[in-house]
C-alpha cells in the first residue's frame, strides 16, 4: 500500500468563481462563440486598467509576443536583446522571423536583465530590446526607454507574468512600444490559453488585429487579405472569462500579495533559503514565488513525497538544445537558474497550507 499524503498542494491553480461561470455560460447560450462582443468589452476594460489607447486580444501569450515582433518589422539580420533566465517564448519569437536573440546576463538581485551590460551589446544591427520582467518584478523600464531613445531601438515588454506591477505610477504594459501578457491558467488572471498586446501606438495595433485575422483588412473586408496572418484570434468563452477575471483582478492580485507575504514573513532568517526581491520604487506582481536554495533536486523530491508540487523556475535558455550556447556564457542566469525552487503559489492558497509549505521545506533542509 502506497502511504496516503497528508494533504495535495498544486504549484498553481485557477481562482474561478461564479462570475465567471456566468460570463462563460452567456457566451454558450449565444451563437457568437468567435468575434463577438465580449473580446471587445475584454479588451476594452484591459486597456483601461493598463492605461494604454489599444489592448489587441490573441490565443496566447507566446502569439501576442510574435505579432509585436512582425509588428516591429524584426526580419533576418536583425538582433535583439533579450533575457536568458526567462520562459522559453520570449526569445523563440524572435527566431521565428530569423532575427537573432543577443542574450544579456541577469541581475543577481532582480533575476532581470542587467541594464549596466545591455548598452555595451547595442549595434547597428540592434533593432529592438525585449525585456521580461520576471516573476512579476518589473524591469527598470523608466532607464530602459532612455536607453532606447539614445541608440534609436524598439522597446518589447514580455510582461506576461507582471499582469498589475507598476513603476513611478505607471503600469507595466504601458512602458514600451508593445507589451505582451498572457493569461495561462498559472497566470494571474486566466483564459485557459490566451494573451493580450497593449501599446499606445495606432499602427502596432492595427498590424496586430491584422495578423491575428489572417491578415484581413482590419475595417471589414472578411475576403481581403492585406498581408501574411495567421489564426491568433481569441474565442469568447476565453474572452468572457477573461473579462470576469479582470473585473476580480484587484481582489485577485491582493491576495496573491498576501500569501508572498506570508511566505516571506514565515521564510525571512531560514538559513539556506533567499525570498524573492523586494521591490523599490514601484510595485511588483506575483506571477509565482521562486526562493534560492542549495541542493533543490533532493528537496524537491522530499516535498514532493509530502505532496508538496514545485518546480524549477526557470532553466537558462542559452543552455536549451535550440540555442545551444556554452555553460559558463551567463554566469548569474546560471546561478539563479541552478538554485530558483518555485513554490505552491495561487491566490486560494491558505495560510494553513503556506505554514504547512514551510515547516516541510524547514524539515527537508
Ligand atoms: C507565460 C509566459 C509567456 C507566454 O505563455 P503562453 O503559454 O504562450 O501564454 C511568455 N513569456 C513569459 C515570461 C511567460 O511567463
Amino acid at each position: 500500500m502506497t502511504q496516503k499524503c497528508i494533504r495535495e498542494i498544486p504549484l498553481a491553480r485557477p481562482d474561478i468563481t461564479d462570475l465567471e461561470r456566468k460570463h462563460v455560460n452567456n457566451v454558450l447560450g449565444s451563437s457568437q462563440l468567435s468575434v463577438g462582443s465580449y473580446v471587445e468589452n475584454f479588451e476594452g476594460l484591459f486597456a483601461k486598467y493598463i492605461g494604454v489607447a489599444h489592448a489587441v486580444a490573441v490565443n496566447s501569450g507566446t502569439s501576442a509576443l510574435h505579432l509585436i515582433v512582425r509588428s516591429l518589422g524584426i526580419e533576418k539580420g536583425d538582433k535583439v536583446i533579450t533575457t536568458p533566465f526567462s520562459f522559453i517564448a520570449s526569445s523563440n519569437c524572435i527566431l521565428y522571423e530569423r532575427a537573432t536573440p543577443v542574450f544579456v546576463d541577469i541581475d543577481l538581485t532582480t533575476y532581470n536583465m542587467d541594464l549596466d551590460k545591455v548598452e555595451r551589446r547595442i549595434t547597428k544591427k540592434t533593432k529592438a530590446i525585449l525585456g521580461v520582467d520576471i516573476f512579476g518584478y518589473p524591469m527598470d523600464w523608466s532607464r530602459l526607454t532612455a536607453i532606447a531613445q539614445k541608440h534609436n531601438v524598439r522597446l518589447i515588454d514580455d510582461a506576461c507574468e507582471a499582469l498589475g506591477a507598476s513603476l513611478k505610477g505607471k503600469m507595466i504594459g504601458a512602458w514600451a512600444d508593445a507589451s505582451a501578457f498572457a493569461f495561462y491558467p498559472n497566470k494571474q488572471i486566466t483564459t485557459g490559453e490566451g494573451g493580450m498586446i497593449t501599446t499606445n501606438n495606432t499602427e502596432i495595433a492595427d498590424l496586430c488585429r491584422s495578423m491575428r485575422n489572417q491578415g484581413r483588412n482590419i475595417d471589414g473586408g472578411w475576403l481581403l487579405y492585406e498581408r501574411l496572418g495567421y489564426n491568433y484570434r481569441l474565442d469568447e468563452m476565453s474572452s468572457a472569462l477573461g473579462f470576469a477575471q479582470l473585473k476580480r483582478v484587484e481582489e485577485i492580485l491582493g491576495k496573491r500579495q498576501r500569501v508572498a507575504d506570508r511566505y516571506t514573513y514565515k521564510l525571512s532568517g531560514v538559513d539556506g533559503i533567499v525570498t524573492p526581491p523586494v521591490m523599490t520604487g514601484g510595485t511588483r506582481s506575483w506571477w509565482g514565488y521562486a526562493i534560492l536554495i542549495e541542493d533543490r533536486h533532493r528537496i524537491r523530491r522530499e516535498l514532493s513525497r509530502r505532496g508538496i508540487s514545485t518546480r524549477d523556475y526557470f532553466p537558462s535558455i542559452h543552455l536549451q538544445p535550440i540555442y545551444n550556447r556554452k555553460r559558463g556564457s551567463f554566469p548569474c542566469t546560471e546561478y539563479i537558474s541552478d538554485r530558483a525552487l518555485a513554490l505552491p503559489f495561487y491566490s486560494d492558497l491558505t495560510d494553513e497550507e503556506v505554514d504547512y509549505v514551510v515547516e516541510n521545506l524547514k524539515e527537508v533542509l
